[in-house]
């Protein structure tokens, strides 16, 4: 029966989507490990267009002297840089955490199609938790936002760093 065929197919894209999702949060945690190593706060991020890796990204606002070195900003700027564009229709963004209010706007202006985060972060984040930016009406753009991918996995990353900071 269509009906039926139909209704497991979209199940099935369903699933390979959020296996794409945990694969290329994999990824984002990685380099969230790699900020870690450079004295960072881990926080990392990856930019997917095409279902191709065009950028990555890391937290490292302390090394580059930056206040707007995030993980997110960074991976935006080298996969607009990469594809000669400012904007990027059809992307994805991956993110270890939920993105602050200044990530939340860059990805508006980029025109990301899609934010893809592991942890929410009640204090700042701008996707629904301490700020409901990517929801207002008043923009012209919204990406799809999808929250909590492997998010004990980026939690637990941030947790431990920020405990062991205390210990020290
Ligand atoms: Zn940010």
């Amino acid at each position: 029966m269509t009906g039926n065929r139909s209704s497991y197919d979209s199940r099935l894209a369903v699933h390979d989507l959020r296996q794409a999702d945990e694969a290329w949060m994999r990824r984002a945690l990685q380099l969230a490990e790699r900020a870690e190593c450079e004295g960072e706060v881990p926080i990392g991020a990856v930019l997917i267009l095409n279902g191709e890796l065009v950028a990555e990204g890391w937290n490292q606002p302390i090394s580059t002297h930056d206040p707007t070195a995030h993980a997110e900003i960074v991976a935006l700027r080298a996969a607009a840089a990469g594809v000669n564009n400012y904007r990027l229709p059809g992307a994805t963004l991956y993110v270890t955490l939920e993105p602050c209010v200044m990530c939340a706007g860059a990805l508006v202006q980029a025109r990301v199609a899609r934010l893809v985060y592991g942890a929410s972060d009640p204090e700042r984040g701008a996707a629904g938790s301490a700020f409901d930016l990517l929801a207002s009406a008043a923009l012209n753009h919204r990406p799809e936002v999808v929250g909590g991918v492997l998010a004990d996995l980026c939690g637990e990353l941030l947790r431990t760093f920020f405990q062991e900071k205390r210990d020290v």
